[in-house]
């Protein structure tokens, strides 16, 4: 008799070797990391390090990538890579809307992110991510094509938490189109629903990345007297001011200080015991006294609204 969950089959012997078992989502976004297809696309001299990343020497094709597509209809990924001026930031959010879906955008260089060194200038936009959703930033002036490369990792590695379910773009509802900008005195678009609705496309993006990854207790182990609990974040920044930790044995809590954000994949090491020490500002001190003893005690992670959002059974060291 099968001692499996229901749903689940037991794979016969014979085919074992024959079979991986791996999830949608797995396959989804590894496809998807690794056939981003660029626009050929550039606005100034951050330009010419991305026209040298495609060269021999660093072989963006390594990543699936060496297809820089002329035409925005075959491309989904664009490289805003230079300086963005008023005048041209109307063809850019014309291009970006006319890209397929699921897109996504690199900002290149100060100039693409904030102005760079003509911020304030009368004629340049302070920050492409006004107008569009960015996805990755890649500071530097310009940035060296090894910059844009750890730029493409760091775009795999957000990809790879996406989730077919929270995507905002299979959504009936979801409306990508970015109202295009007004070439005027000012830019910016008077319009306030307009407005609102590039704070939503940018809200719905942020929050399919957010729901795949987490805050969660990872481990819990013993230095000598020095208990350390660490709590890991894959999702996007978190604030945790009014989280606490919960001990299952005596329930004692430890409450994070107000105004402290985990940053995406990092880490908060919880000490406690009579060796604790707090050795960066990832290390916070709980207390002095003992707290995970024995195999079995738990440690549970509770956010401000009261819900437990993971739990950890310690097992020995
Ligand atoms: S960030 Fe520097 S290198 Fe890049 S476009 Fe602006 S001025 Fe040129």
């Amino acid at each position: 008799m099968s001692n499996l969950p229901p749903g689940m089959a037991e794979v016969p012997e014979e085919v074992k070797s024959n079979v991986i078992l791996s999830t949608v989502d797995f396959v989804y976004n590894l496809a998807r990391s690794y056939s981003l297809w660029p626009m050929t696309f550039g606005l100034a001299c951050c330009a010419i390090e991305f026209i040298v990343t495609g060269t021999a020497r660093y072989d963006m094709s390594r990543f699936g990538m060496e297809v820089a597509r002329p035409s925005p209809r075959q491309a989904d990924l664009m490289i805003v890579s230079g300086t963005v001026t008023k005048k041209m930031v109307v063809p850019i959010v014309r291009l970006y809307n006319q890209m397929a879906e699921p897109r996504y955008v690199i900002s290149m260089g100060a100039c693409a992110t904030g102005g760079g060194p003509f911020k304030e200038g009368y004629n340049v936009v302070s920050g492409i991510d006004k107008f569009i959703p960015v996805d990755v930033y890649v500071p530097g002036c310009p940035p060296t094509p090894e910059a844009l490369i750890h730029g493409f990792i760091t775009l795999h590695n957000k990809i790879k938490k996406q989730s077919v379910r929270t995507v905002p773009w299979y959504r009936k509802d979801y409306v990508g189109q970015i109202p295009i900008p007004v070439l005027g005195p000012d830019i910016f678009s008077t319009d306030p629903a307009k407005m609102r609705q590039i704070r939503d496309i940018n809200m719905q993006r942020l929050m399919a990345s957010r729901a795949a990854g987490k805050v969660s207790i990872a481990e819990l182990r013993h230095a000598g007297d020095d208990e350390v609990v660490v709590i890991r974040n894959t999702g996007l920044a978190q604030d945790m001011t009014g989280w606490q930790l919960h001990s299952g044995q005596g329930e004692r809590r430890f409450h994070f200080p107000a105004g402290f954000v985990l940053m995406p994949d990092a880490e908060v090491r919880i000490h406690s015991g009579p060796e604790a020490e707090a050795a960066t500002p990832n290390d916070l001190v709980w207390t002095t006294q003992r707290i995970w003893r024995h195999e079995g005690d738990t440690a549970t992670l509770i956010d401000a609204g009261g819900a437990v959002v993971s739990t950890f059974s310690y097992g020995g060291n």
